[in-house]
């Protein structure tokens, strides 16, 4: 077991450009110089870790994740504050989510030190990377693949952990409005005893279909609702969701068939604290649509670390669209918006201890291992 961190510098004449003009950055296409990796065999533990120059991975063309899916990722940010300071907001819950989608996938998992460690290191040297626009901040995806090369159907021996960064613009460049949704009455994304609660790759490649006929049909994301009954409401696309009914904060519950989103506890714990009625129950389509035309429903918005808070104006289910608070940004949305991203940034009094700042770390200290 080595969990060192040795750090091999990119040749400064290799160097990435460092994109400037944050209004084109979207997300997920533009990676840093570096990235972490560690590896583990049943002999070693984990080891060969290290940050290196940003390359492709080499794995064997049998590589177990490849064939049968072993694969689980997270999804965090780290943030720049208008005092040049660089937050983590956190992160020891994606450190924790990570662990459980790797023991509902059988695979080999890594502790929360070492997750922690491994981020901050990897943040710390390409702090350059992350813009100061406080609209942006730098992604951070850690994955963890079953790597051993072999055909036959078992959890796998042999894995990789490794984190890639790059700049996040802002989700909303054309300000904060809200997007259209379309409820899919066929198809399901998770059904109960199955894979909806781990952070895996699977439950994506399983939401295309669906994804892709709301895309054609003119909706961003798609509303799913439970595999059983085709009834209860679960989880939009990437983010868990809200509903204001005659002031009451509504979700639906953890039932094991939803990603447990960390903005979605972090946005249930902040409406506590604000003193407003906060319900997590199951909540059905048809319970929507009549407080929506009976007016008591507000408010509808996802939450999730790429968008944060985003509010839904439009809802389409079977062939009906349901307009919801007049198709305009609720106040709760907003009011969520501005508290959430100003705590990330560093801008609001920590009530909660949830933002970490890192900038005075030491890269060769978090670096070292002394486990
Ligand atoms: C990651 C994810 C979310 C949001 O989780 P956060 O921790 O808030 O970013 C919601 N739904 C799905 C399916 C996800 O993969």
């Amino acid at each position: 077991m080595n969990k060192s961190i040795a750090i091999r510098r990119v040749r400064p004449e290799a160097r990435r450009a460092i994109p400037t003009d944050t209004s084109k950055l979207g997300f997920g296409r533009i990676f840093s110089d570096h990235f972490f990796a560690t590896e583990f065999d049943r002999q070693n533990g984990w080891h060969m870790t290290r940050i290196e120059p940003m390359r492709p991975l080499q794995i064997d063309a049998a590589a177990i994740c490849l064939h049968y899916g072993q694969e689980v990722f997270e999804g965090l940010k780290a943030y720049r504050g208008k005092d040049d300071g660089i937050y983590l907001f956190r992160w020891q819950k994606n450190a924790e989510r990570l662990r459980n989608s790797c023991r509902r996938l059988m695979m080999e998992t890594v502790d929360e030190e070492f997750f922690g460690r491994a981020v901050k290191t990897l943040v710390l040297l390409e702090q350059e990377w992350i813009p100061k626009d406080p609209s942006c901040s730098l992604y951070i995806r850690p994955t963890l693949i079953a790597t051993d090369p072999f055909l036959g159907v078992r959890p796998g021996d042999e894995y990789a952990f490794y984190i890639i960064v790059g700049p996040a613009g802002a989700y909303y460049p054309e300000g904060f409005n809200p997007v259209r949704i379309w409820v899919s009455s066929e198809d399901v994304r998770a059904v109960r005893g199955g894979l909806g609660e781990a952070k895996t790759a699977a439950n994506y490649a399983h939401s295309l279909c669906a994804q892709h006929k709301a895309k054609s049909l003119g909706y961003t994301q798609v509303l799913w609702l439970d595999a059983i009954e085709h009834k209860w409401v679960e989880e939009v696309g990437t983010m868990n969701i809200f509903f204001v009914i005659d002031d009451e904060v509504i979700t639906p519950p953890l039932t094991g068939t939803i990603l447990p989103g960390v903005t979605r506890d972090s946005v249930l714990a902040i409406c506590s604290r604000w003193g407003l009625k906060v319900t997590q129950r199951p909540i059905s389509i048809d319970e929507v649509i009549d407080q929506a035309s009976s007016g008591k429903l507000t408010e509808v918005f996802g939450t999730g670390t790429a968008a944060v808070i985003s509010p839904v104006g439009v809802l389409s289910y079977k062939g009906k669209e349901l307009v919801i608070g007049k198709n305009e940004t609720g106040p709760l949305a907003k009011r969520l918006y501005h508290y959430l991203t100003r705590l990330q940034h560093g801008e609001e009094e920590d009530v909660f201890g949830w933002v970490e700042r890192i900038d005075h770390l030491d890269i060769e200290q978090l670096a070292a291992w002394n486990g």
